[in-house]
């Protein structure tokens, strides 16, 4: 098989392949022009398998991740005008309000290593901070290329999450399914009784996905409308996957 794989970075790509035994055999290897950003919002239901496929496009195009969580501990951390303002309502237990998160995000975006793409995960959550998002966009003269969306059936991440067990001494996880420990509901690593997270029970995954698909389906029309939204399945074998993301993002 002779496949051409675009990378940015030759060597991101090589130390990727040998990390996950994914053989290049005789593929050609073309790097990835820095004239071609990719701006990703990603969307997908928790346990869809989301978070490796933000993993590999960060490897595929050296691009970072940027999730809410990290914005605002950064602008916080870092003790900025807004992030003043964020840790105001953080330290009251409070949300913080659209307006301060639609600032940090522009000011996240305008840091060097977003000028050539990013993968959004966790924002935009409402149409209010999807607009607000292609404001900021327009502001700094950039698009969005893609939507992605990883769709999983529920019947799928339930069964998926909810045979994962977890160490409640050193944290290691565990999945019945298909990384069982090599004693029943023993930890390899420390030999603790496995135990199931609350987070991992049925009735609250089933909740969450609720929520979720209440909460994202006007987001995926508002995009949707606009053309921008790439689908592709979260349980696809690992090796292939980011064969199969470079196809989605690609066409
Ligand atoms: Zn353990």
């Amino acid at each position: 098989m002779n496949k051409i794989i675009a990378f940015r970075d030759i060597s991101l790509l090589k130390e990727y392949a040998s990390r996950n035994s994914y053989n290049l055999g005789d593929a050609q290897v073309e790097p990835f022009g820095d004239d071609d950003p990719l701006r990703i919002v990603l969307l997908g239901p928790p346990g869809s398998g989301k978070g490796t496929c933000a993993k590999i496009i960060e490897e595929l195009y050296n691009i970072p991740v940027i999730t809410t969580g990290e914005m605002l501990r950064t602008s916080v951390s870092k003790e900025t005008q807004i992030g003043k303002i964020a840790k105001s309502y953080m330290d009251r237990g409070e949300l913080v309000p659209d307006n301060i998160v639609n600032t940090i995000v522009e000011e996240r975006l305008l840091e060097p290593d977003a000028v050539d793409g990013f993968v959004l995960d966790g924002y935009p959550r409402s149409i209010s901070q999807a607009k607000a998002l292609d404001k900021i966009l327009d502001k700094i003269d950039k698009k969005l290329d893609h939507v992605l969306y990883v769709k999983l059936e529920d019947a799928v991440i339930i069964s998926r999450t909810s045979n994962r067990r977890s160490c409640p001494t050193c944290g290691a996880i565990f999945n019945r399914l298909n990384k069982p420990p090599k004693i029943s509901n023993v930890c390899d690593i420390c030999g603790s009784i496995l135990v199931q997270r609350d987070d991992d029970k049925e009735e609250v995954i089933k909740h969450r996905l609720e929520v979720y698909k209440e909460k994202t389906k006007p987001l995926i029309d508002y995009y949707r409308k606009k053309g921008k939204v790439k689908e592709i399945r979260g349980d696809i074998d690992l090796k292939l996957l980011p064969e199969s993301l470079k196809n989605v993002l690609k066409a």
